[in-house]
């Protein structure tokens, strides 16, 4: 067996001993015979399983009972609607719910559209002129008081800019697609009203949602089009079991879950994280070949973009990369150049093999 250096943005790389652990579990979990696959959704060991998962994610984030923790399923853009039909609110007038999304990307830009289906969603700040390439500043932002919720994506997986830090909303909460970001750094619940992220970036299979709600968020007077799956209350007052919820899919974050605790937690995670992107942006900044395309205070330790300036280089680069045994780094179809994201499960060493992939790579093109 030969496993490659996966740079993949997502589905992406997962811890191995995971994946060790799920293939010698496959045939019988833990005695019962089958696989974790073929039970019931409503058998006590998949309830032992899915209530672990919440347990363990619970402590490594310190997520207190005030917020709900819901698996979901349709992957993170299902959430792009669940979010305006949960959280806006109609006025006494009649005048539609407001939210002011702010835009840093491709993701959050997707889910501004959504929500405009649904309600007065505004743009409250957007970087698209300038190619999505830094995060704006606090007084750039025009927020509305009278909103219902903040909307941003804290880390756009395909330009790779992160909010350094969240804004201050004034009491508004804000509603934070975290799915290229999650579990890679320690965090404060107690700053989001919603946080959702799609699993098959940092934390297990495509198609599951993980979705943290502030307990006051969650009601039963949505919008009346709000469908009954997409509607946050049906979720959590049936523990995520109101129909056949991705049991797969949560038993393998759930695993990932142990594993994040085994290696210490949220905090050792951001240590290596930060050395990890620290390696490869020193790399690119004193590159004479290659460079980064985002602005050094909004760069995400996640997804690194970088380019050569040179297309036909670029795919070169790609090209004899993946003969390294370094794959899946082409940038995204909207951005070209390459893209390396660094998740939790990629090892340092994956990046000191592509940090020398890139010299040696300089060298031969200089
Ligand atoms: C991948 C991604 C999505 C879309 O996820 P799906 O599961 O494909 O719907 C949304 N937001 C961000 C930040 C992503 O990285």
């Amino acid at each position: 067996m030969s496993r490659v250096w996966n740079f993949s943005a997502g589905p992406a790389v997962l811890p191995e001993e995971v994946l060790s652990r799920a293939a010698s579990e496959m045939l019988d979990w833990h005695g019962c015979g089958m696989s974790v696959m073929e039970m019931s959704h409503r058998s006590k060991e998949f309830a032992q399983i899915i209530g672990e998962a919440e347990e363990d994610l619970r402590a490594l984030a310190n997520i207190p009972e005030t917020y709900k923790v819901l698996f979901l399923q349709g992957g993170a853009s299902s959430q792009f609607a669940a979010v305006p039909l949960n959280l806006l609110r109609p006025r006494d007038d009649g005048a539609p719910g407001v939210a002011d999304y702010l835009v840093t990307g491709s993701w959050s830009k997707k889910a501004w559209k959504e929500a405009q289906r649904y309600g007065d969603a505004r743009l409250a700040a957007s970087t698209e002129a300038e190619g999505y390439t830094r995060i704006p500043k606090a007084d750039e932002l025009a927020l509305s008081p009278d909103a219902d919720y903040v909307y941003l994506c804290e880390n756009e997986t395909i330009y790779g800019v992160k909010f350094p830090e969240l804004p201050d909303t004034n009491g508004v909460p804000i509603a934070a697609d975290v799915s290229s970001c999650f579990l890679s750094e320690p965090f404060d619940i107690g700053r989001y009203g919603v946080m959702y992220g799609g699993a098959q970036k940092n934390i297990g299979p495509a198609g599951t949602v993980i979705a943290i709600v502030r307990e006051d968020l969650i009601r039963d007077d949505v919008a009346p089009a709000c469908p009954t799956m997409l509607k946050w209350k049906t979720q959590a007052d049936a523990g995520s079991l109101y129909n056949t919820p991705p049991t797969w899919g949560i038993y393998i974050c759930g695993l990932v879950f142990k594993w994040i605790i085994a290696q210490g937690g949220l905090p050792e995670l951001k240590a290596r994280n930060q050395r990890k992107a620290a390696l490869l942006y020193d790399f690119i900044d004193q590159s004479a070949l290659f460079k980064a395309t985002v602005a050094k205070e909004d760069r995400s330790i996640m997804n690194v973009p970088f380019v050569t300036g040179d297309a036909e280089l670029d795919a070169r680069f790609v090209a004899e990369a993946k003969e390294a045994g370094i794959v899946n780094i082409k940038g995204h179809r909207s951005v070209g150049g390459m893209r390396a994201s660094l998740y939790n499960a990629l090892p340092e060493e994956g990046v000191r093999a592509l940090v020398a992939f890139m010299e040696r790579f300089e060298k031969e093109n200089a």
